[in-house]
């Protein structure tokens, strides 16, 4: 196993820019997501690291052995990578069993051997009992299933993952997330995962790399992404809070306290840094920073309300009863951290 690295990765489709410098590296056995709105890029990634797709610029590594730069293109099948997509991509006529077992056909692996890992990987994905059904004879979630065991099989070093639980409905895609998890744990190898989706995300990778219009917006941990966000846009993405001008703060720091309340409290038009303010660090109290109610929406556990600072800022803060809108009431805030403006 080593490390997969990516230097200054550029794709440009028709002279527009795809993926621009983009730098990675990625630990052997890491679990990485790739995350971002929809055009950022995150595909285009993918299909560089797994050869279906030339590099404008730059250059990737798995280990010593280079993968794609100015001179070398390793074709699909050499880089010892395997992929899962969204749509599955089964034959339509084979077993589930056949399925799984074709790479290994491929390889010309002996029936016995053959029988023997198909058994092993529809075990992994608890699938023994359907070897013998067809494709179309499984519920989405299944059909992903053998999918991951397809992909099991041929013991990869790398496997991607193109927003492989998109098709499926949100109570399916909290179990398949654990199938994932066991399946990272079983392979031990490094897994790169594609989605628009931060909470999937968050849950499943150890590190996310968070794409904007092409570019490396943040490379972090899911708890520094959301603690410590790099940029405004960064902290509109992942998350719930509000941005608030806050003046006399430095941007990159974590602030608290008086000062804290004092500059909240402030709507003078001196220079301001955007602060965010998650809603768990936002408390209402009988004394405090003076805000409005504009909405409170019942979540079940909780109600959520969006209040109204004097400078025209909004937050969010979390409260145990409902608030009338317009209702005047005032907030403590124990948290806030100041970010850069955004690009
Ligand atoms: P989504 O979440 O919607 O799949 P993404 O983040 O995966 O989006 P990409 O599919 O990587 O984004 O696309 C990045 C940009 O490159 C987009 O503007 C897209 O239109 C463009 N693009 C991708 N593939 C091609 C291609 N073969 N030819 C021309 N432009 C392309």
């Amino acid at each position: 196993m080593a490390h997969l690295i990516l230097e200054n990765v550029c794709k440009r489709f028709d002279d527009q820019p795809a993926v621009e410098g983009l730098d990675l590296n990625i630990e052997p056995g890491e679990f990485v997501a790739l995350l971002g709105p929809s055009g950022c890029g995150k595909t285009t990634v993918l299909r560089m690291l797994a050869g279906f797709e030339a590099l404008s610029a730059g250059c990737i590594r798995l280990g010593d052995k280079v993968l794609a730069d100015d001179h070398v293109h390793l074709p699909p099948e050499q880089r010892q990578m395997g992929m899962v997509f969204q749509s599955y991509a089964l034959w339509p006529h084979m077993s589930v069993a056949e399925n799984v077992g074709y790479p290994l056909k491929m390889q010309k692996l002996r029936e016995a051997q053959r029988k023997q890992r198909v058994g092993e990987a529809l075990e992994a994905v608890q699938l023994s009992h359907l070897a013998d059904r067809a494709p179309r004879d499984l519920s989405g979630g299944q059909r992903q299933r053998v999918a991951l065991a397809r992909c099991l099989v041929t013991e990869p070093d790398v496997v991607l993952l193109d927003e492989p639980l998109a098709n499926l409905d949100r109570h399916l895609r909290a179990s398949m997330e654990e199938a994932f998890r066991e399946f990272h744990r079983r392979t031990g190898a490094t897994l790169i995962y594609v989605t628009h989706d931060q909470a999937e995300a968050m849950s499943l990778a150890s590190r996310i790399a968070v794409m904007n219009r092409g570019r490396l917006e943040q490379w972090s941990t899911p708890q520094a992404l959301y603690d410590y966000p790099r940029s405004e846009w960064v902290a509109g993405f992942i998350g719930q809070g509000g941005v608030a001008p806050v003046q006399g703060v430095s941007a990159g720091c974590e602030v608290g306290g008086e000062s804290l309340s004092r500059g909240l409290s402030m709507t003078g038009s001196g220079a301001a840094t955007p602060v965010l303010i998650r809603p768990q660090d936002v408390q209402v109290v009988d004394h405090g920073v003076p805000a409005s109610v504009a909405e409170s929406i019942y979540r079940g556990e909780r109600y959520e309300l969006k209040l109204l600072l004097e400078s025209g800022a909004q937050l969010m803060a979390y409260h145990n009863r409902p608030l009338a809108p317009g209702q005047r009431t005032a907030i403590q805030v124990t948290r806030g951290w100041a970010l850069e403006a955004s690009r």
